[in-house]
């Protein structure tokens, strides 16, 4: 195969083969802008080297060829006593992994070309420099090929200005480089238990071997885990001639975006340091300038690198951030790529880049992401104020949360049970299930282990719950109650803030502004008011006309309805009715269990008819004109009763005084009866409407009446009625003709349409679906329990039990009760599709589980042909803009 790419033989798309740095320093090559020559090493030879250990016979070869040509281009050669050329080997893998892996330069100095580099540069300085870059080479080689501690070599140069005393590297000479060079050859012997390689070729094949198994260490390990980067992809190896900008005062180094990746702003962003390398930027060694003051320093540089950053924005048609090099006044370009930028920023640029004609909107609309857009919709910390930031740790449950700190669960959960305004942070080493009761009461975790699949995580996100995890630098004694961080020290019962969008975390309160986002949305600032909520304005607008999805809402109170609509939504397409029982009607429940006469049973339930007709009209009302599927009663019935254990020790108590326990006796019996082991499959959905007579009755009749008193004062309601939990089509139809003979009963004549439909949760209605069709006038996806039940998975209990353990070992990259496992659940989806809409081709087919508002499901919805999703409203915007960018 072919192993080695030239830069000119591969271009931008080729980001698999030759990784994102080799991709893209090939399509600065062939736009002929200034690139220091070399070749590209695939990520293929690295799959090879990592599963046989060894190079890939024909890799030598290809390397010997493309060296040759390098030599020739540039007319020196490798370790050359009198011309010698130096090249850098860096890894580039297909995603960024920033600092996960290695990279050694100067390969091709030893004894003799260390001579001839001195003399190509010329003088004292020449002398300086070259000895400077050997140890350097010897110092990164040892430790990224040798595994040599750094340390060794930083303790060797500490004594060498030690000696001399002097404190900065400048201030060693030539003389004292040449002796560094010395003691680190001894330190590389001492631990390498062999010579520093004088052999240049040898060098570089040792460096090439290090940057493929660099692929596998344990921080680019943990870091592909939490960002979800497959592990087989490998790296490649960029082999560059090298260029110096630490030659003088007319050579430098710099980075730049060609606009300001926080805010989108047009203009010259970046900073240059003069006679520097690039480690020298990123190490902070020095102060650098603004890249405006560039102009003043080499302006023939400065204006090639405005236009060059034209070029690449006019050609990648996106913002670009770029890494260059100034040699003795002459410019090189060392690396480009489409710049990371905020998720305000991502908006903002993409909006620009329409006004300016650069990009249509329909690819603006694939440059942002309802991810992206989440962000933007959670409260965010007013960092004007300043606030001491005390660590950064992994960001992995967005929020902003602010509490008094605590070390134990239970005694999170005691502080706030007794004052349920108290707001805590549970901060942990890492949690395990015991501490759910605490992280339930906290208003954010904060663990110094594990990283975004962590339990407390993964159990964060589910709960929607504030989560910064993975904070190394945090010290925590729990046994103490406090954790330091640095220098500080936080008690048990200090305030602190942590950000879960970012990952910081900030001594003291730290005050916190709201979403201005979701302020437009609300309707409390217009479109006009900044340029992101433009951006979302208009790039929302697009995608709403683009769209072949609807998109409504899971409410079930007048005023999440009301609040649906204001975010976008046409509709409701789960109305849960369980909290309709609840609260003080709680009793009329009791008293519809223990019902023993009909008589009984129907003033209970004659007493709960006009309660939820009144609900139905306040949601019908929020919701007019626009459809609004509700759902008979779901869960088992023993959650609107007594607590078994409670009630039981009750009734004993009164026993053991001698008293009768009365109505608590009959209850507990009842309680008794109802028990069930696995409740989530036991009495519940239909099969309660069919056990229970009367109790769908009564809710049919709530909603036609609702609807029908909704129309009598003028306006339009559209309910639809969903039956729960149906797995045979009998189940569906038993209720259906009850149902319609009420329907018919209390609509007729007054112009209401009410369908009847089903939810699609149980695995068996989906494979029957084309039965079932035949009944119901709507299908309703129920992924939550479809998902429990084809995986066979409690959503109750395994997010915090074993998931993290799933996610570790790739079982699925992401919880399925997140996003929708395609292949096994999404599958009983498509085909309950197919064979319905081929019973009745006017069957409505929507989603009502979490999945609705999930991006990556939203996609695969869209693929399969639903006719809605519905979610959250917080999550209804997030489904328009995936629904569009599915649609474009
Ligand atoms: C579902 O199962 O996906 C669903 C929407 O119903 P619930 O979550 O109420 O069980
Ligand atoms: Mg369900």
């Amino acid at each position: 195969g072919k192993f080695v790419y030239a830069f000119a033989e591969g271009n931008r798309h080729l980001k698999d083969l030759l990784g994102g740095k080799g991709a893209n320093l090939a399509e600065m090559t062939n736009l002929g802008l200034p690139v220091p020559p070399g070749f590209t090493i695939t990520t293929e030879a690295c799959q090879a080297y990592l599963a046989t250990g060894a190079q890939p016979p024909a890799l030598a070869e290809q390397i010997t060829a493309h060296l040759n040509k390098l030599e020739a281009a540039i007319g020196r050669t490798l370790g050359d006593a009198g011309h010698p050329l130096l090249i850098s080997v860096r890894s580039g893998a297909k995603f960024s992994m920033p600092g996960m892996m290695e990279t050694v330069l100067n390969v091709g100095l030893n004894d003799a070309s260390v001579v001839g580099l001195a003399a190509q540069t010329g003088g004292e300085a020449g002398d300086r420099f070259a000895w400077d870059s050997y140890r350097r080479l010897i110092q990164m080689f040892g430790k990224t090929v040798c595994d040599v501690p750094g340390e060794a070599f930083e303790h060797a140069i500490d004594a060498a200005k030690a000696a001399k005393g002097v404190t900065s590297d400048l201030d060693l000479t030539a003389a004292d480089l040449r002796a560094l060079v010395d003691s680190y050859k001894k330190i590389f012997v001492e631990h390498a238990g062999r010579d520093f390689p004088q052999d240049p070729r040898e060098q570089l094949d040792m460096a090439v071997g290090a940057v493929f198994r660099s692929w596998n260490s344990d921080r680019a390990v943990l870091y592909r885990r939490q960002e979800r980067i497959p592990a087989d992809l490998g790296t490649a190896v960029n082999v560059q001639s090298m260029v110096f900008g630490n030659l003088g005062a007319d050579s430098g180094t710099g980075v730049a975006f060609t606009r300001d990746p926080g805010t989108g702003a047009r203009g010259v962003y970046g900073d240059y340091l003069a006679n520097a390398q690039g480690e020298d930027v990123v190490a902070g060694i020095r102060n650098t300038l603004h890249l405006d003051e560039l102009e003043q320093l080499d302006k023939a540089s400065y204006d090639q690198l405005m236009s060059i950053m034209a070029t690449l924005e006019a050609h990648y048609r996106d913002l670009c951030d770029i890494e260059f090099t100034i040699e003795r006044g002459r410019l090189w370009m060392l690396q480009t790529r489409v710049g990371k930028r905020t998720a305000a920023a991502a908006f903002i640029i993409a909006n620009q880049l329409v006004d300016e004609g650069v990009i249509d909107i329909d690819e603006a609309l694939g440059r942002v992401s309802g991810a992206q857009l989440a962000h933007l919709m959670f409260p965010a910390f007013d960092l004007d104020a300043a606030p001491e930031r005390l660590a950064k740790g992994i960001a992995a449950s967005p929020g902003a949360a602010v509490g008094t700190v605590v070390f134990d669960s239970r005694r999170a959960a005691e502080i706030v049970a007794a004052d349920p305004g108290a707001r805590v942070i549970l901060v942990r080493r890492e949690t395990n299930p015991d501490d759910l009761p605490g992280m339930i009461a906290a208003q954010g975790i904060l663990t110094s282990r594990g990283g975004k699949t962590s339990h407390a995580a993964v159990v964060a996100r589910g709960m929607g719950k504030t989560c910064v995890c993975g904070v190394d630098a945090l010290d925590v004694d729990v046994a103490g109650g406090r954790f330091a961080i640095g220098g500080v020290t936080v008690n048990d019962g200090d305030t602190v803030s942590i950000d879960g969008t970012t990952g910081a975390v900030y001594l003291g309160e730290v005050p916190v502004r709201p979403s201005e986002v979701v302020q437009y949305f609300e309707g409390a600032v217009g479109a006009e008011a900044s340029p992101l909520v433009t951006a979302v304005d208009r790039l929302l607008r697009h995608a709403d006309g683009a769209r072949r999805l609807g998109v409504r809402a899971n409410a079930d109170t007048g005023e999440d309805a009301a609040r649906a609509r204001r975010f976008g939504a046409a509709g409701i397409g789960l109305c849960r009715t369980e909290h309709m029982f609840l609260g003080d009607r709680r009793s009329l429940v009791e008293a519809l269990v223990l019902a023993d006469t009909d008589a009984a049973r129907t003033a209970a339930l004659a007493a709960l008819l006009p309660l939820q007709r009144a609900d139905f009209i306040e949601i019908f009302t929020a919701m007019d004109g626009l459809p609004v599927t509700v759902r008979l009663i779901d869960p088992p019935l023993h959650e609107f009763l007594p607590d078994y254990t409670e009630l039981s020790v009750k009734v004993a108590l009164a026993q053991a005084r001698g008293e009768d326990a009365g109505r608590d006796a009959e209850l507990l019996a009842a309680v008794t009866r109802m028990h069930e082991q696995n409740p989530m499959l036991g009495l519940r959905g239909v099969r309660l409407g069919l056990v229970i007579p009367g109790l769908f009755a009564m809710q049919v009749r709530a909603i036609a009446e609702a609807a029908v008193e909704c129309a009598r004062r003028g306006g339009a309601p559209k309910p639809e009625i969903m039956v729960p939990l149906v797995g045979a089509v009998q189940e569906l139809e038993t209720v259906r003709v009850e149902a319609e003979k009420i329907v018919d009963e209390v609509v007729g004549g007054h112009g209401v349409d009410v369908l009847i439909g089903t939810m699609i949760e149980v695995p068996r209605a989906a494979l029957t679906a084309g039965q079932i069709a035949e009944s119901a006038q709507f299908f309703s996806f129920g992924t939550n329990d479809l998902t429990q039940m084809g995986w066979g998975f409690s959503r109750d209990d395994v997010e915090g039990a074993f998931f993290s353990r799933y996610l570790e070992l790739g079982i699925f990259g992401v919880s399925p009760f997140e996003s929708i496992d395609v292949d096994g659940v999404g599958r009983l989806v498509r085909i309950a599709v197919e064979e319905g809409r081929t019973a009745r081709p006017d069957l409505k087919v929507g989603v009502c589980g979490e999945h609705g508002g999930d991006p990556e499901s939203v996609h695969f919805f869209h693929a399969v042909g639903l006719d809605y999703v519905s979610c959250s409203p917080f999550r209804v915007p997030i489904a328009r803009l995936e629904a569009g960018r599915a649609a474009v």
